[in-house]
């Protein structure tokens, strides 16, 4: 991981034994000189480069370089005295790449990226660089990610800096899936108070919070409020299918998280399988791996934008609308509670319709998105003019939401207006 390159330490004279984390923490915070405190807080990060705390101390030491030095300071020297300062790792890169040095270069402007958000020109000019030098195979676009804390994650010393190594970590772990860099557009606060530890009570304290949402990029709600083990209060995490918001349940002191993870793939589209399937997807287990249906989907909705237009501007225009139909009917059918129940089945019943809504509502409860995945493929399916489907995935999208649910109420009056539509238009045979 490249964090660890950050921290090659020079030659030390200073007094510092034993060499752990904690005592060069302690040694640099009790030392008067930055030069020298800076110098043990890269050997503490050569031990453990996951420390947000010592990168804290280390940015406070470091700061920011002065814009106007640019002209005397060699690129580089100027870097390592302000290793966060996206701006003098952008300059640091092209120096490097000058210089006939690539991965010295690709270096300098990945660390412009994992600080983006205090400069976030320099970092979109380092991103470009990096596509230039060959990158751009794995990341063909960076997404802007706006962070926000709640007191629980507040509380730890670096947590500004504990949320960039997390979004940083997921961002790596996702990039082969995704062909994406995260990257902190901002890393702000939100206040809960004594709201509790449920995904929707600190998603209402937060849309409370008496500022607009950003108009771009995904929105990361992270808090570390302890979750109990039963009751509506347990969840590690929520996030809007296809939309651009999701909240995760860290645990204290995670860095990697994969509750992050899986929240973020279901703002791509990503579905739960199968508990007994073991993938990120599924909301229990510890697995990282993705299964086939989810690997199609995130195939087509990877280059989605996260701007402002909803579904309509940042996902269709950027999908095959075909595959991505196919790739959803696959998941529908291929997921466990619908192989059970079977929805082609349910579907082309004709008993009653009190009947199948209740046998779809027994099967809704297995994936609190299915309701969505199928009121979304309805809509590409009437895109693609197969609009006797779109009907029927409507009307079992009200059945998942259940009919009483302002989302059921919704799509039933979309599969009635579009049951209009079509006879409307189709002549009746003679
Ligand atoms: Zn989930």
């Amino acid at each position: 991981m490249f964090l660890a390159a950050c921290a090659s330490p020079a030659p030390s004279t200073a007094p510092v034994e034993p060499e752990s984390v904690a005592s060069l923490l302690r040694a640099a915070e009790a030392e008067p000189d930055d030069a020298l405190a800076a110098e043990m807080l890269r050997r503490a990060l050569s031990i453990d480069p996951q420390r947000p705390d010592v990168h804290e101390q280390l940015f406070r030491r470091t700061g920011r370089a002065a814009r106007g030095a640019a002209v005397a300071a060699e690129p580089v020297a100027l870097a390592e005295a302000h290793p966060y300062d996206p701006w003098a790792r952008l300059r640091a890169g092209r120096a490097e790449r000058d210089a006939g040095r690539p991965e010295a270069a690709r270096e300098h402007w990945r660390w412009a990226l994992f600080t983006a958000d205090l400069d976030p020109a320099s970092a979109q000019a380092a991103f470009v660089e990096l596509a230039r030098l060959g990158e751009g195979a794995r990341r063909t676009a960076q997404v802007p990610v706006h962070l926000f804390a709640d007191e629980s994650v507040r509380a730890h010393a670096g947590w500004r800096f504990r949320l960039r190594l997390s979004l940083h970590a997921v961002s790596e772990a996702l990039a082969p899936i995704l062909g994406t860099a995260l990257v902190p557009a901002s890393i702000q606060g939100f206040d809960a108070e004594d709201v509790g530890a449920g995904m929707a009570e600190l998603t209402a304290a937060f849309q409370r919070r008496g500022q607009p949402d950003p108009p771009r990029g995904m929105l990361v709600l992270l808090t570390e409020r302890y979750a109990p083990a039963r009751g509506r209060s347990r969840k590690l995490g929520e996030a809007q299918f296809l939309g651009r918001r999701l909240i995760a349940r860290l645990k204290e002191g995670e860095i990697l998280s994969r509750v992050l993870a899986h929240e973020v793939l279901h703002l791509y589209g990503a579905v739960h399988l199968s508990e007994r399937v073991d993938s990120l997807m599924n909301p229990t287990g510890g697995e990282w791996v993705l299964r086939a249906p989810n690997a199609a989907i995130l195939k087509q909705t990877r280059k989605r934008r996260f701007g402002p237009g909803g579904l309509e501007r940042n996902v269709l225009p950027f999908v095959d609308i075909d595959a991505t139909i196919d790739a959803y009917l696959a998941v529908i059918g291929a997921n466990l509670a619908l192989r059970r129940a079977g929805i082609q089945e349910v579907l082309d019943d004709v008993s009653t319709p009190r009947a199948r809504a209740q046998r779809l509502r027994s099967v809704a409860q297995l994936d609190p998105h299915l309701g969505d995945v199928c009121s979304f493929t309805a809509g590409l399916l009437w895109r693609a003019q197969r609009g006797p489907e779109a009907v029927r995935l409507f009307d079992t999208a009200a059945a998942l939401y259940g009919p009483r649910t302002p989302e059921g109420r919704t799509s039933a009056a979309r599969a009635d207006s579009l049951l209009q539509f079509l006879q409307r238009t189709v002549p009746a045979p003679p």
